[in-house]
């Protein structure tokens, strides 16, 4: 194995993970519930916080060259299962704060195990079609991977680990493509097999850059590992795959691949 599952505990939410004071104030507008749980007037419970915050690990991926794999920061399913459908569906775009220094953890520890020169990495999230887009009011994912930017940039900086990460959104769909969620695994690959490229005239930068590729939910990895075929076809060097919420084979998790 080509990286060591390594647990990284990123540090406890600060006032810069938080959203910021009048985001939060629109809780008393509009009483808020906690995203994973339900409980009353508080937008994010801390139990529930704490499933999204890491430790960050590393789940290989079936089909996949030997050593790769995701980093995560918690199995999908039970209370990450309904954070993440209420902030891709149901408007709760407040959790981008927290999920983000989650996800910042994966990459920290993704940076870890990796070696990888001391470059400053590009974060590139996976595309959302233009019908996501339209119906969630932008790439979610996108928002994600500058919200780990900024949660992490501190840590990273302190950490040794060279030069912060950047978020390059760099891919994007060449062709209609469904919604994976609707999909099984063998249906996902055929869906999405050739349906990712660089943007146009984006491709000189990425030969100098380690690219870690970001998405919300890795469920069979077709997505992402479309993502890396598009990367390294377009000369990039895929160095990591991260991801806020993995499916785990061990835990019995079906993915009907
Ligand atoms: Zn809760």
């Amino acid at each position: 194995m080509l990286f060591e599952p390594k647990a990284v505990n990123f540090p406890s939410p600060a006032a810069g993970n938080r959203p910021p004071a009048w985001r939060l104030g629109l809780g008393l507008v509009w009483p808020a519930t906690c995203a994973g749980c339900g409980a009353p007037d508080v937008q994010l419970c801390e139990p529930c916080r704490r499933v999204v915050s890491g430790p960050a690990f590393f789940e290989p991926m079936v089909g996949w060259p030997p050593g790769w794999g995701v980093w995560g920061v918690t199995a999908y399913g039970g209370t990450s299962a309904r954070l993440v459908v209420s902030w891709k569906e149901r408007g709760r775009h407040d959790l981008t704060w927290p999920f983000g220094a989650g996800l910042a953890a994966a990459v920290l520890a993704c940076r870890q195990a990796s070696a990888a020169p001391p470059e400053p990495w590009l974060l590139v999230p996976v595309p959302s079609t233009s019908a996501a887009r339209r119906k969630r009011g932008g790439n979610l994912v996108a928002a994600l991977a500058h919200r780990a930017v900024r949660c992490g940039g501190s840590v990273w900086a302190a950490g040794g680990h060279g030069a912060p990460p950047s978020v390059a959104e760099i891919l994007t769909h060449r062709r209609d493509v469904q919604d994976q969620g609707e999909l099984s695994g063998r249906a996902r690959r055929k869906n999405l097999a050739g349906a990712l490229a660089v943007r146009p005239g984006l491709r000189f930068p990425l030969l100098q850059r380690g690219c870690v590729i970001v998405d919300d939910v890795v469920t069979t990895g077709a997505t992402v590992a479309e993502a890396a075929r598009a990367l390294t076809s377009a000369g990039a060097r895929v160095v990591g795959v991260c991801g806020l919420t993995v499916a785990l084979r061990r835990q019995g998790v079906s993915t009907s691949e």
